[in-house]
């Protein structure tokens, strides 16, 4: 039974907690016979990388826990064997008193996290701080600090990796700290119709890879789509929507993710069959004013009228008090007739004086 660390990118908020109390535990004071003195300045053995994603206007910021993979077959040990060993419980350590010198343990690890002490003479990094799990402690600082559980230290039995990452960098390696949820690609754009300046809603578009693989969304209601955790490769866009002529474009994320822009959808069929935007308006208000009586059915509401309000007269521009008992209803400057006016002012106000019953 040995632990192993368990990084979860989707839980990570970038709070450096970790980084800090890794900082607090080791700067200052050694722990023999597993470390000597982190300083202050030039060595993160936790540290808190971030990767930017995408291109604006569609940018995501992923937080990565980044530390020593305390791997079963480890390269600084292979550099050093005499200066370098593993634990029982898995922990890779660099011996702080025959280590000295040893300026080779950097370069021979491949993730970057062996750094070098140029005061002390000595390479240095993270010891899963088995000083304190040799005093009792079931996990390192870092794993304590963090307050979202995005890191953990836990038996490699007890949890289930199969969806879970290495590094490249330590392939064949054997590295203990598994990623969940490790940023790969995204690929997202947006889907307009040009001639009427207007979103696709519900345009279907399509990723294929190079293999056939085929992943399907369907725009939403700001004619975006995204998709995420895309393995990083060559695919093929199609979009499709009722009524408009099929587009296809490459799209390359084998090096970054991709924000393809937008994409202009050309409409084929009769634009006379199509509602007019005036039709389309109604429509969505009709639909708008059923939800507002979903929504207060369901809050068990009642809708008060206010007896008195003001309306401006289009004919005249004068301000007048009205009552929205009264039947027909006329301007008291110039008799314009006010009656429709009423009615609808009554009817906004009915829906703002909306409120809860207890
Ligand atoms: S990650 Fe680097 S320093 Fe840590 S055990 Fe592996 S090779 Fe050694
Ligand atoms: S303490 Fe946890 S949430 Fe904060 S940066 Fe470290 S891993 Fe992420």
């Amino acid at each position: 039974m040995s632990k192993v660390f368990v990084v979860d990118i989707d839980k990570c908020n970038g709070c450096h907690n970790c980084q800090v109390a890794c900082k607090d535990e080791h700067c200052g004071q050694p722990w023999p016979p597993y470390s000597q003195e982190q300083p202050l300045t030039g060595q993160f053995w936790m540290k808190v990388k971030e990767k930017e994603r995408g291109q604006v206007p569609v940018v995501r910021l992923s937080y990565i826990p980044w530390l020593c993979n305390h791997c079963e077959d480890p390269a600084c040990m292979k550099a050093a064997p005499e200066a370098v060993f593993r634990r029982e419980d898995g922990l890779v350590i660099i011996d702080p008193d025959k280590a000295k010198g040893k300026r080779e343990l950097v370069d021979a690890c491949p993730v970057g996290a062996v750094f070098y002490n140029e005061e002390l003479d000595l390479p240095q990094k993270c010891t899963g701080c088995a000083h304190l799990l040799d005093n009792g402690w079931e996990v390192p600082r870092c794993v304590d600090a963090c307050p979202t559980e995005a890191l953990r230290y836990v038996e490699e039995s007890e949890v289930d990796l199969s969806a879970a990452t290495t590094l490249a960098e330590l392939d064949g390696a054997g590295p203990r700290v598994y990623y969940l949820n490790y940023p790969k690609r995204f690929v997202a754009g947006l889907v307009f119709d040009p001639e009427v300046e207007e979103v696709v809603v519900g345009a279907c578009v399509r990723l294929t890879s190079a293999e056939g693989t085929v992943r399907e969304m369907l725009t939403d209601d700001f004619g975006d789509f995204k998709f995420d955790q895309v393995e990083a490769d060559s695919y093929r866009i199609d979009v499709t929507a009722d009524g408009y002529a099929a587009v296809s474009m490459p799209v390359d994320v084998r090096v970054l993710d991709r924000y393809v822009g937008d994409i202009a959808l050309q409409f084929t069929d009769d634009r006379s069959a199509r509602p007019t935007a005036a039709e389309t308006a109604r429509a969505q208000r009709a639909e708008a004013e059923k939800k507002w009586a979903r929504l207060r059915a369901s809050m068990n509401t009642k809708v008060t009228t206010p007896a008195n309000f003001a309306v401006v007269c289009p004919g005249c521009g004068k301000k007048m008090n009205t009552n929205a008992e009264a039947g027909s209803i006329r301007c008291q400057f110039c008799k314009t007739d006010l009656t429709d006016l009423v009615k609808q002012k009554a009817a906004e106000c009915a829906v703002k004086k909306t409120v809860a019953q207890a």
